[in-house]
């Protein structure tokens, strides 16, 4: 572990930039960002090579259906009229995951979503309002499974990045290191005492706020991952331990450097009387969530996944200061942009 809050290139993020969002398309044709657009293609082509490996299966993801995932950390959905009906553009397509792996037992997506993040989510440089996750979901697995997919995953992109961008990244001047095996795994809980050792609030009960998040990851240097989160933290479908009531069977993983969250996973919950419980107890209307419920009664089999946004992926690897440096036409909020 190292010292906090040491000064590292992403706590140096440069607001000014933001001034450029609304010209995307000349920034887009700046040598930097031609580098980081090819390396981000790299990304993509390595992720799908891992899990096609793995036997995984791509299928097209969702843009827009009737509900859609409510566990988005205070972000705000969009709703528009779809023929007099409410309709959503997926904020993220957790619920067609359980949907395509009851089928196909391991699938993915390259899953564009949208999520309308609070106005001074613009000066964290960490997020963007328009974003792809490669979203994965596997039958029968645990969440144990899933981290080491998403372990071997992030290991696998890092070294085939290095392998064919050893250039772009030197002129980028990020040193990139492939990641230690096994990442270290902390619980929630362990995760919460080292901040409050550290003099930084965090709740037991709750998610950890963004910016204890971040000086957490500044601890370390390597990829980490922070587990069994309390059930105040997340959404109904991160399934809650039968022995361990109010403990999640979930995970995220966190880059190290500042970087901060990168994955978000967990093993689901499944069976339609404990769903439609767990929506009740974090406010949601079960009766919106009709093909959704539906399905939970035709029967679907457990399973375990995860989502890893791309941009904040190439932002780590590129060791780039801001989220809107690494997608070509970036929205950020509240910022008017092509
Ligand atoms: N739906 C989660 C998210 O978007 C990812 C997952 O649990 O698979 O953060
Ligand atoms: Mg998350």
């Amino acid at each position: 572990m190292r010292k906090m809050a040491e000064t590292v290139y992403v706590k140096e993020l440069d607001l000014s930039s933001l001034g450029s969002l609304s010209k995307s398309y000349i920034t887009i044709r700046h040598p930097r960002m031609k580098k980081v657009l090819r390396i981000q293609a790299t990304i993509c082509m390595a992720a799908r090579e891992y899990l096609d490996s793995l036997g995984f299966i791509e299928l097209l993801p969702p843009i827009i259906g009737p509900v859609t995932d409510p566990g988005i950390r205070g972000a705000k959905q969009v709703t528009f009229n779809f023929y007099g009906r409410e309709y959503k553009v997926m904020s993220s397509a957790i619920l067609y995951k359980q949907m395509a792996m009851a089928s196909l037992g391991k699938i993915y997506f390259f899953s564009p979503n949208i999520r309308l993040e609070p106005l001074d989510s613009a000066k964290t440089g960490r997020h963007l309002v328009e974003f792809v996750q490669i979203d994965i979901e596997q039958a029968h697995a645990s969440y144990f499974d899933a981290m080491e997919i998403a372990e071997g995953l992030l290991t696998y992109v890092v070294k085939k990045v290095l392998k064919e961008h050893e250039e772009d990244l030197k002129d980028l001047g990020r040193e990139l290191k492939v990641p230690r095996r096994p990442f270290k795994k902390l619980t929630h809980k362990e995760a919460v005492d080292i901040l409050r050792s550290h003099g930084i609030e965090a709740s037991y009960e709750h998610e950890i706020p963004w910016e204890a998040e971040k000086e957490l990851s500044y601890m370390f240097e390597d990829p980490f991952f922070i587990y069994d989160y309390p059930r105040g933290a997340r959404g109904f479908y991160d399934r809650e331990d039968p022995e361990r009531p109010g403990i999640l069977r979930d995970f995220d993983m966190l880059y190290p450097e500042g970087y901060g969250e990168a994955v978000s996973g967990a093993e689901r919950e499944y069976k339609v009387e404990k769903v439609i419980e767990r929506m009740r107890a974090t406010g949601e209307n079960p009766a919106k969530y009709g093909w959704y419920i539906e399905m939970l009664k035709y029967g679907i089999p457990p399973s375990a996944g995860f989502g890893i946004g791309v941009e904040r992926l190439t932002r780590y690897i590129c060791g780039l200061k801001a989220i809107w440096e690494a997608r070509p036409y970036p929205k950020v909020a509240g910022i008017y942009s092509p």
